[in-house]
């Protein structure tokens, strides 16, 4: 361990030898040097006598003539430390960037001015490196995506690249830098969706804004999007103040997406045959026992309350519970019924070579199902169903009339309470 104390501290001179940054007295007067340290003439490639008693302006790209200087001194009388950030010339003509500190103090009753410059050759190479490479990842991404925003949230002022204006048919100098061109392009449906995408992740409830959503165009028409962004600066209160993202047009996708799910037989959320190949093979089936004579029923189910598991739990407990439900009535059925998503929150069901007696042992069966049913387990309360059968005989053999007979009957099993299922009686209609 060094022992420190004044006696054995080097001299202050040695000191300034090894100080790194450039310290320079100068005669405000005359702008001459009359000290200097090691780097201040080393740094700039001279002789420590080629600096000593010159002027600092020798030194300096951006003081012309005394003139300047004595404003400049002016200043630094008043405003001590003042700083510079210019040129200093170095012997060989080349210029390095530096940021000049300079204080005044008198001794002696003599005016001085202290100057310490620092080199900041290495600083603003590095600065440069940084913005061109950020300039690199700028270009590479307006070229990855169909374009680019960034938003000043505190000022709603947002940048739209001229590939985000193009995309949606606007020129470079069309387009109000603002959030609401944006939001008020946003397709109606979507709105309530995007808002609480994008308010979850400023408030750092999702680490990233990801939606995909329809935005009007020039003229008129909706294009679909794939919008992702990420808040990168926040106040020290932890308030978002900035945000970049990056759209992509994704119509063509969408649209090649929605006639494949139009072309396929099941419903993408529940994997039940969907409405259209669900009625299909209904109609099949309610042919088939016309012509054989054989009795068959027809069910609407609706959930209970479903929309509350929305309201309180959000879509996706929604969606849980759909497919939860879905998977609990083909546990339920026979291999031989028919089950498909008619709907929503809604199904239709075919109990093929069945009476209306049997038909009442399988409903008391599924609302069994319901009650036993572990809700816990996707954390929602215990739900219910309601229902309403139509039957051949006594309804005529043809899907649109049982279809009507049953949608009657459950909307009667609503009105008496829910939780239960009617069976249509021919003559209710
Ligand atoms: P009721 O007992 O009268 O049938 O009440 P309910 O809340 O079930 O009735 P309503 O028909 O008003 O609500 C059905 C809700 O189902 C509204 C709709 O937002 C929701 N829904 C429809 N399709 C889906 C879906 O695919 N996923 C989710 N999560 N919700 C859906
Ligand atoms: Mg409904
Ligand atoms: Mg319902």
């Amino acid at each position: 361990m060094k022992k420190i104390s004044p006696e054995n501290l080097p001299h202050l001179d040695i000191l300034f030898e090894y100080l790194a940054d450039a310290v320079y007295l100068i005669d405000p007067e005359t702008s001459d040097i009359v000290w200097c340290n090691r780097a201040a003439h080393e740094d700039l490639g001279f002789e420590h006598n080629e600096v000593l008693h010159h002027s600092v302006l020798s030194l300096q790209k951006d003081v012309i003539g005394t003139a300047q200087w004595k404003e400049i001194a002016q200043v630094i009388y008043q405003q001590s430390p003042y700083t510079f950030i210019g040129q200093h010339i170095h012997k060989s003509g080349g210029e390095i960037p530096v940021e000049v500190i300079t204080t005044h103090f008198k001794f002696q009753e003599e005016d001085f001015f202290l100057s310490v410059a620092r080199n900041m050759s290495k600083r603003v190479a590095l600065e440069k490196e940084i913005m061109d490479h950020s300039q690199n990842i700028w270009f590479a991404l307006n070229d990855a995506a169909d374009g680019i925003w960034d938003w000043e949230i505190s000022t709603g002022k947002v940048y739209f690249s001229p590939q985000l204006k193009a995309m949606l048919g606007y020129g470079p100098d069309e387009m109000d830098p603002h959030i609401s061109t944006w939001s008020e392009n946003i397709h109606p449906d979507d709105r309530v969706h995007i808002e609480k995408v994008l308010n979850e992740h400023l408030h750092g409830l999702r680490a990233k804004y990801d939606v995909e959503y329809r935005l009007k165009n020039r003229n008129g028409h909706y294009i679909w999007v794939h919008d992702r962004g990420k808040v990168c600066s926040r106040d020290e209160h932890g308030s978002p103040t900035h945000a970049v993202g990056m759209v992509q047009n994704i119509t063509d996708q969408k649209y090649m997406q929605f006639q494949l799910e139009a072309l396929a037989a099941n419903d993408v959320l529940t994997n039940l045959p969907n409405r259209r190949e669900g009625e299909h093979q209904a109609r099949l089936q309610v042919a088939l026992s016309k012509r054989n004579e054989q009795p068959l029923c027809l069910a609407i189910i609706d959930l209970d309350h479903f929309k509350n598991i929305n309201d309180l739990f959000g879509h996706q407990k929604g969606d849980d519970v759909l497919i939860f439900v879905a998977n609990l009535f083909k546990k339920t059925l026979r291999s031989t019924d028919l089950i498909y998503r008619w709907g929503g929150e809604e199904f239709v069901l075919i109990f093929p070579n069945t009476d209306a007696k049997h038909a009442e042992k399988i409903a008391h069966k599924m609302h069994t199902a319901f009650r036993e049913a572990k809700w816990e387990g996707i954390g929602v309360p215990p739900m219910t169903f309601s229902m309403g059968i139509s039957c051949y005989p006594p309804i005529e053999a043809d899907f649109d009339t049982l279809v009507k007979y049953a949608d009657t009957a459950v909307y009667l099993a609503k009105e008496q309470g829910r939780n239960q299922t009617v069976f249509s009686d021919k003559e209710q209609t």
